[in-house]
């Protein structure tokens, strides 16, 4: 029988440690943390958002990095897999809109229980409390683990190791990067990590005024210069130092990977909202004439409550550079334009994304040249596979990031596992 030790239990590693043993290879789960799973406990905000029922288009028109690399995985371990793995074994799960896939409690830690139950179910030993502290390799092939639990050392041999120690962001959940670092250390070509999925700062201190308003039907250009790197169209939220919110989250992919290749840019990206994205200029002009008509006799800054959501008012008057005080009939046709083009194209500058203590995914990782597509196999150590977060792959939100990691875990684990050798 075939040894195979799995490092990491989160969504990756249990998924892999799961097929491994199905696969009838003798299975240890090595975990540093006290449970299982800690970030699969705060995905989708508590609920988990497991997957994406879509199809294959679907699934990689959203990954944002490298999707071809994942061709073989996906298509091997798909997300109607994944649905039916979970249903299967006592967790009934339930489709929103844009297809995430949630379990019917809202409860993530019931899509841990049932991934622990399956483990304990096919024989994995998991060991939690125990941190991987090196790989064991001799003439280019994984042989084992080096361990350390409660200050003690220990060499753990395998016919094959599988890495699933996830990216940098939270890390308190344990995502320390330590298998990039060890895959970095034996030669691995390592793509810069850059926090993703992740909330901007903006150069605009007055953004902090509008802390904890939140817009719908915004649509959102990324450009540097002219050049437009992004356009979306949703939900936004201001905060005391820039936005967030899906819209801004999904940009930010964008913003990471744009940087990547031209890093010399990241002071030069602009975000250009248009804040009434259902009227043209002129549908926006005949709107301000008809309010200012109704509002004749008040001031201008009395006059755009019907426009705009009020703690938003100020700020818009003071960029609009209309004198606040002036009589509404007095604002004159070229102030108005000016207006609009507030409205329609307020300019906001990136500062910078916030760190991987905020970012929900983590963009770069080990580079998809040096693994095998196929097998999730180093191409450069034997026995040694990846998966999950530390490769350098990540999509947008809706359930994809933790597809990514259910179809390399799953088919590092089955590559490992006797029935495929
Ligand atoms: C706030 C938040 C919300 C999210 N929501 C969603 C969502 O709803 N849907 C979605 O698809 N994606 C979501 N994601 C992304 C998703 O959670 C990750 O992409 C996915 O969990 C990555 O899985 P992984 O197994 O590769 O890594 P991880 O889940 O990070 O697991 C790595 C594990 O390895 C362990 N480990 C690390 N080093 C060692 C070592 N030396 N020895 C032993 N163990 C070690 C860690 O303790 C950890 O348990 C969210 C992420 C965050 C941060």
């Amino acid at each position: 029988m075939k040894k195979v030790i799995v490092v990491g239990g989160g969504a990756a590693g249990m998924m892999a440690a799961l097929s491994a043993a199905r696969g009838k290879a003798e299975t240890i789960l090595i975990e540093k943390n006290e449970k299982l799973g800690k970030k699969i406990y705060i995905t989708g905000k508590g609920r988990c958002n497991v997957t994406n029922d879509c199809d294959p288009d679907t699934f990689f028109r959203n990954v944002v990095t490298n999707p071809k690399f994942l061709y073989s995985a996906y298509y091997g371990y798909d997300s109607a897999s994944v649905i039916g793995l979970i249903e299967q074994n006592g967790c009934q799960l339930k489709t929103e809109r844009g297809g995430r896939v949630f379990p019917v409690s809202d409860h993530s830690s019931d899509i841990i229980r049932c991934f622990s139950d399956m483990l304990k179910k096919a024989g994995v030993d998991v060991r939690l409390n125990t941190k991987v502290t090196d790989l064991l390799i001799k003439n280019n092939k994984c042989y084992g683990v080096r361990v350390k639990t409660n200050n003690k050392h220990e060499d753990i041999k395998a016919d094959s190791v599988i890495l699933a120690t996830g990216g940098l962001s939270y890390e308190s959940t344990g995502a320390t990067g330590d298998g990039i670092r060890w895959a970095k250390y034996y030669g691995h070509d390592i793509k810069t990590c850059r926090p993703a999925l992740v909330p901007f700062e903006t150069k605009e201190e007055w953004v902090r005024e509008l802390q904890g308003l939140s817009l719908k039907n915004i649509s959102l250009d990324m450009y540097d210069e002219k050049k437009k790197i992004y356009s979306g169209f949703g939900e936004m939220m201001f905060t005391h130092f820039g936005v967030t919110g899906p819209l801004v989250l999904t940009a930010s992919s964008y913003f990471a990977s744009y940087i990547a290749k031209k890093p010399d840019r990241a002071n030069n990206i602009k975000l250009i909202l248009d804040l009434k994205n259902a009227l043209t200029h002129e549908q926006l002009d005949k709107r301000i004439i008809r309010d200012f008509e109704k509002y004749n006799n008040k001031q201008f800054k009395n006059s755009l409550n019907d426009l705009l959501p009020s703690s938003m008012i100020p700020v818009i008057v003071r960029l609009s550079g209309i004198d606040p005080e002036k009589a509404v009939n007095l604002v004159t046709r070229e102030e108005r334009q000016g207006l609009i083009n507030i409205l329609k194209g307020m300019e906001l500058n990136v500062l910078k994304t916030r760190d991987f203590n905020e970012a929900i995914i983590t963009q770069g990782g080990i580079s998809v040249k040096n693994i095998n597509p196929s097998t999730m196999e180093s191409k450069l150590i034997k026995n040694l596979y990846f998966c999950g977060e530390m490769i350098d792959v990540d999509a947008l939100t809706g359930g994809f990031n933790l597809q990514i990691a259910w179809s390399s875990g799953h088919l590092a684990g089955e590559s490992t596992s006797e029935s495929v050798n």
